[in-house]
C-alpha cells in the first residue's frame, strides 16, 4: 500500500527535521511512504521515505516569481509531484488547461505523478460524480506509466468526514475501468478508518492530510492499515 503525506502549508524546516527523524527511526525500509513537505523544509538528505513536491511551475527555470521549476527539483533529486489538488484548483485557481500543461511537463520528464481528482458536495448530491470525474480525467493521458490517481472528494478533505467504504469502492472501481494506474483515496483518512479503507481491493493507497502532520499519528495510521 502507498501512504502519501500531504503536509500542505505546515512544518518549518526545523519541525520537519524532527518529523523526518521520527519517520526515519520508525519506518521499515520497504514501506511505500511518500512525504510532500513545504518547499522551505527541503534538504538534500537520505530519508526512508520518498520526498515529493506539492507544486511546481512547468518550466526549467525563469521569470516566474514565487515559483519552483525543474532545476530546483533536480537539485534535490525530487521526481515525484502532486498535480490537481483541489486546494490548488480552488484557492490558487489552477484551471484544467494549466493542469494539462503541468501534467505534460511532468510526464515529459518521466516524473511520478499523483494526479488528484474529486467532486464537490453539490456534484455529489446531484449524483453527477462519475460524469464529473470522467471529465477531469479526460484532461490527462491515463496510460502514462508513472501515474497514480488520487480520488479526493472535496467534501471529505479536511472535514473529518471521510467517504464511506462503499462510496470509495464504487468510485475507485469506476476509475479502474478507465486506467491501469494505481488508485489512492484521500479525504479525512485517519487511524480509525484506515482499516476499512485498506480492505478495498481497488484501493492501492491513501493520500493523507491532517492525520499525517504529526509523525506519530501518521506512523500509527500506517500500523493500523496492516
Ligand atoms: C488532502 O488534502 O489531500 C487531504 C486528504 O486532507 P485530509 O486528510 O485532511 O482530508
Amino acid at each position: 500500500m502507498i501512504f502519501a503525506a500531504n503536509l500542505k502549508c505546515n512544518h518549518t524546516r526545523e519541525s520537519f527535521r524532527e518529523y523526518a527523524e521520527i519517520l526515519n527511526s520508525n519506518l521499515d525500509q520497504n514501506e511505500n511512504v511518500l512525504v510532500f513537505p513545504p518547499f522551505s523544509a527541503y534538504e538534500k538528505t537520505d530519508y526512508k521515505f520518498k520526498l515529493g513536491a506539492q507544486n511546481f511551475y512547468p518550466c526549467e527555470s525563469g521569470a516566474f516569481t514565487g515559483e519552483i521549476g525543474k532545476a530546483m527539483l533536480d537539485e534535490l533529486g525530487i521526481r515525484t509531484v502532486l498535480i490537481g489538488h483541489s486546494e490548488r484548483r480552488e484557492i490558487l485557481n489552477e484551471s484544467e488547461e494549466f493542469l494539462k500543461v503541468k501534467f505534460e511537463f511532468a510526464a515529459k520528464n518521466g516524473w511520478d505523478i499523483i494526479y488528484c481528482v474529486g467532486e464537490n458536495l453539490a456534484t455529489n448530491e446531484a449524483n453527477k460524480t462519475k460524469e464529473f470525474l470522467k471529465n477531469q480525467l479526460n484532461n490527462i493521458d491515463l496510460s502514462y506509466e508513472n501515474l497514480c490517481i488520487a480520488y479526493e472528494p472535496i467534501w471529505a478533505i479536511g472535514t473529518g468526514k471521510s467517504a464511506s467504504g462503499e462510496q470509495i469502492e464504487e468510485i475507485l472501481n469506476f476509475i479502474a475501468n478507465l486506467t491501469k494506474a494505481p488508485l489512492l483515496y484521500g479525504g479525512s483518512v485517519n487511524a480509525k478508518n484506515i482499516g476499512q479503507i485498506a480492505k478495498i481491493s481497488s484501493c492501492n493507497g491513501v493520500l493523507v492530510g491532517t492525520a499525517s502532520w504529526d509523525a506519530y499519528n501518521f506512523l500509527n495510521l500506517i500500523k493500523e492499515a496492516k
